[in-house]
C-alpha cells in the first residue's frame, strides 16, 4: 500500500484523487485537509480513516473534532495544521490540491519532510518556483505534476529531456473563445463558470476564461521543466483531446492524448512510474472526428503576455501577478469587478511593482500582500 496525504481534499481535484483511491485499490490515505467543508470531510474521514486531518479555519475544526470525536483521527486546526498535515503525515506521497498561494507554506513543509509531491497547487509554482524547484531537487524529493497539460508534457519528454526544444502548451480557449473585447465586457460570472470540456473549481474556472490559467500554466511549465517561457508556445486546442506536447531537436513532435478527465493525470501522479487500472472512458477520435487548433488573440486575451513578462522579470514578479489575479477572481465572483477589469487589475499591480530579485519566502508573500491591497484599493 502507498500512503498518501490529501491537502484540499473537498475541492475538485481533491475529491477525484479519492474517486481514483477507489479505484486504484492499492494507496492508503493518511491524512485529510479542507478549508471549510465540515459535512464533506466528515464523510470522507468515516470513509477513509487518516490518522489525523486539518481545518484551515479554525471554528471549523472545533466543529469537525466534535463530529468525528469517536473515530481514530486527530484532528488539527489553522493554517499551522494543515502544514502539519503536509510534513507530519505518515506518507510518502502529499497531493497538494488547495487553491492558490495559501497552500505554498504546506507545499514547502512536505518537500522539507522528504515527501513526493503530486502537485495540482500551480500557484505555489508561480509564486516561488525558484526557492520549490531547488529544495525539491536538495531533498531528493519527485514533484509529479497534476495539471493535465503538465502531466502531457512530462510523459511526452519521457527520458528524452536533453532533446527538448520546444513546449507546445495546449488551451481549451474557455468559454469565450473568439469573443471581442466589447462582448467581453459584458460577461458575469455565470457566462465565465460555464467552462466547455472541464469542471473544476471556481477560481481555475475563471482563470480559464481569462486565459490567466494558461499564463500561470507557462509559468508553472518553465519551472518543471526548465526552459524559458519564449520556448513555451500556447496554442488554443478546442476539443481538449491533447494535453501538451514537446518539440524535440530534430523536429518530432510528441503529444499526449486523453478525454478530458483530470482522473487521468492524477491518476498517473499517484501511480508513476506504473501505470494501472483504466481510472477513464477510453478516447473514441473517430467519435471526435476533428481536433482543431487556433493561436491565441493576444488582444481579447492578455493575460498569456502578461504572464510571460512577469516570468522573464522574475523575482517577486509573478507573485503579483498571482496576488492581483487571485484577489481580483474573488471580486468577480461576488460581482465586485468587471470580466476585463481582472486582467486591467494584474496589469496595473505588476506596473506599480518593484520586483525583489531572489526574493526569500517572506518576500514573495510580501509581493502578494501588496499586489492584494492594490486591488482591493482600486476596487473600492
Ligand atoms: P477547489 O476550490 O475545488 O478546491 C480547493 C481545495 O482547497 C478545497 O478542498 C478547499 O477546502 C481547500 N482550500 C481552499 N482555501 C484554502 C486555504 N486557505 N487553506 C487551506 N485549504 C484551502 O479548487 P480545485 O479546482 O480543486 O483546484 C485546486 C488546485 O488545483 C488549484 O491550484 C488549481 O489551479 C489546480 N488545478 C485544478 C484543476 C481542476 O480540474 N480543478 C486542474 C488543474 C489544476
Ligand atoms: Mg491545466
Amino acid at each position: 500500500m502507498k500512503k498518501i496525504a490529501v491537502l484540499g481534499s473537498t475541492g475538485s481535484i481533491g475529491t477525484q484523487t479519492l474517486d481514483v483511491v477507489d479505484k486504484e485499490g492499492d494507496l492508503r490515505v493518511t491524512a485529510l485537509t479542507a478549508h471549510s467543508n465540515v459535512e464533506l470531510i466528515e464523510k470522507q474521514i468515516r470513509k477513509y480513516r487518516p490518522d489525523i486531518a486539518a481545518m484551515d479555519l479554525p471554528d471549523k475544526a472545533a466543529e469537525l473534532r466534535l463530529r468525528v470525536a469517536d473515530t481514530d483521527t486527530k484532528v488539527l486546526s489553522g493554517p499551522e495544521g494543515v502544514t502539519e498535515c503536509a510534513a507530519c503525515a505518515d506518507a510518502e506521497m502529499v497531493v497538494t490540491a488547495i487553491v492558490g498561494i495559501a497552500g505554498l507554506d504546506a507545499t514547502l513543509a512536505a518537500i522539507n519532510a522528504g515527501k513526493d509531491i503530486a502537485l495540482a497547487n500551480k500557484e505555489t509554482l508561480v509564486t516561488a518556483g525558484d526557492i520549490v524547484m531547488p529544495l525539491a531537487g536538495e531533498r531528493g524529493v519527485n514533484i509529479l505534476p497534476v495539471d493535465s497539460e503538465h502531466s502531457a508534457i512530462f510523459q511526452s519528454i519521457a527520458d528524452q529531456k536533453k532533446f527538448l526544444k520546444r513546449i507546445i502548451i495546449t488551451a481549451s480557449g474557455g468559454p469565450f473563445f473568439g469573443m471581442k473585447r466589447e462582448e467581453l465586457a459584458k460577461k458575469t460570472r455565470f457566462d465565465a463558470l460555464k467552462h466547455p470540456n472541464w469542471t473544476m473549481g471556481a477560481k481555475i474556472t475563471i482563470d480559464s476564461a481569462t486565459l490567466v490559467n494558461k499564463g500561470l500554466e507557462i509559468i508553472e511549465a518553465k519551472h518543471l521543466f526548465g526552459l524559458d517561457v519564449d520556448h513555451i508556445t500556447p496554442v488554443v486546442h478546442r476539443e481538449s483531446i491533447i494535453h501538451s506536447m514537446v518539440e524535440f531537436t530534430d523536429g518530432s513532435v510528441i503529444g499526449q492524448l486523453g478525454v478530458p478527465d483530470m482522473r487521468l493525470p492524477i491518476a498517473f501522479a499517484l501511480t508513476w512510474p506504473l501505470r494501472k487500472v483504466p481510472v477513464t472512458e477510453p478516447l473514441d477520435l473517430v467519435k471526435i472526428g476533428k481536433l482543431t487548433f487556433y493561436d491565441i488573440d493576444g488582444e481579447a486575451f492578455p493575460a498569456v503576455e502578461m504572464a510571460k513578462k512577469a516570468a522573464r522579470t522574475g523575482g517577486t514578479m509573478p507573485a503579483v501577478l498571482n496576488g492581483a489575479n487571485e484577489e481580483a477572481v474573488a471580486a468577480f465572483l461576488r460581482d465586485g469587478c468587471g470580466f476585463l477589469e481582472i486582467t486591467e487589475l494584474i496589469q496595473r499591480a505588476m506596473e506599480r511593482h518593484r520586483p525583489v530579485e531572489n526574493p526569500s519566502v517572506a518576500d514573495i508573500k510580501a509581493a502578494d500582500a501588496e499586489a492584494r491591497e492594490l486591488v482591493r484599493e482600486a476596487l473600492n
